[in-house]
């Protein structure tokens, strides 16, 4: 059996290989998923076809639009990452053996019934060492997805992350402040992102403070700060606290030219659609107090890409905007 730290030496290997900027949520969400499944007690190795489905719904709702398509990609190539520490497959010889990138495609790991899982003494740390599974799921969360979205997956996956405290204390203190760090982030940001956009939420408008102290109201990264995205004002939004979210689940984004709310197709607002949410689509956000806050195109080009739900909503003409 291996020890916590060397596990979470283990699971750090895939952070390290994510490159700045390039966002992926396959391995995070596979890992999540199998984790979940150790949590409750199940069977180590799982035939891909009985985790196609909850995979599937995982990628497209916390992924970008095509993200659900090459779902079985983390499934072969995790155990080609860090020479197979985290990731062991089972089956038929003869698709085992293939090269690393000859990924089979949904069909032939169907009709092979290829099974995958932890290795062993990963899977037998996991379920033994108290709090570790939660540790590490921790550790996972914090490493792919921002704060907004990471209490959906958990309740997706149906993941208890309580006794973490205790595998924290057993660890050596430079390990735990490892972990302490991964979260720091430049304070100034949220204050000078809500100050650009005078405390308001830039789609809706929300400005309630309470007191002198302005409430539901956060400073979005654009692009995410866990993946390279700088603490400055052009990759800032001021949203409230439901748009932030819907912001982070690529329900909408901004487009770069005259700075217009753009909703997915995939976000759909029933009988409250035009008095609802997506009385915003088509809006230009409410503007920062100076040009040079406005949010930067790279940024933006980057959250079109590996956040928002493609494809768009149709564009609003220019008249009918006008008109509402
Ligand atoms: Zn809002």
């Amino acid at each position: 059996m291996k020890s916590a730290i060397e596990v979470l030496d283990a699971f750090e290997n895939i952070r390290r290989a994510q490159r700045a900027g390039v966002y992926a949520p396959h391995k995070p969400l596979l890992i999540l998923l199998a984790m979940a499944r150790v949590q409750r007690g199940e069977p180590r190795l799982v035939a891909f076809m009985d985790i196609d489905e909850p995979l599937k719904q995982l990628l497209a709702e916390f992924g970008p639009s095509s993200a659900a398509k090459s779902r079985h990609y983390p499934f072969w190539h995790l155990a080609t990452d860090g020479s197979g520490a985290l990731w062991e497959l089972s089956g038929p010889r003869e698709v085992l053996k293939r090269p690393a990138g000859a990924t089979p495609s949904l069909t032939e790991l169907r009709v092979h019934r290829i099974r995958g899982g932890f290795p062993i003494d990963i899977d037998d740390a996991l379920r033994r060492v108290p709090g570790l599974l939660q540790a590490v799921a921790s550790r996972v969360l914090d490493t792919y997805f921002p704060l907004t979205l990471q209490g959906d997956i958990v309740a997706s996956l149906g993941l208890d992350l309580n006794g973490q405290r205790e595998v924290r204390e057993a660890m050596p203190l430079t390990t735990v402040d490892a972990i302490g760090q991964r979260r720091h982030r430049n304070p100034g940001f949220r204050e000078r992102v809500l100050r650009a956009y005078e405390y308001r939420c830039c789609v809706c408008g929300f400005d309630l403070r309470i007191g002198l102290t302005p409430a539901g109201l956060e400073a979005a990264h654009i692009q995410w700060h866990h993946v390279g995205g700088p603490d400055i004002e052009p990759n800032g939004l001021s949203l409230c606290s439901l748009h932030h979210k819907l912001f982070d689940l690529g329900a909408f984004t901004v487009e770069p030219s005259e700075h217009r709310v753009v909703f997915s197709q995939h976000a759909i607002s029933g009988g409250r659609g035009i008095a609802g949410e997506l009385q915003f689509h088509g809006r230009a956000i409410h503007p920062p107090q100076h040009a040079d806050l406005l949010p930067a195109p790279e940024f933006l080009a980057w959250n079109l890409k590996n956040v928002f739900k493609a494809p768009a909503r149709q564009a609003v003409p220019a008249t009918a905007r006008a008109a509402r």
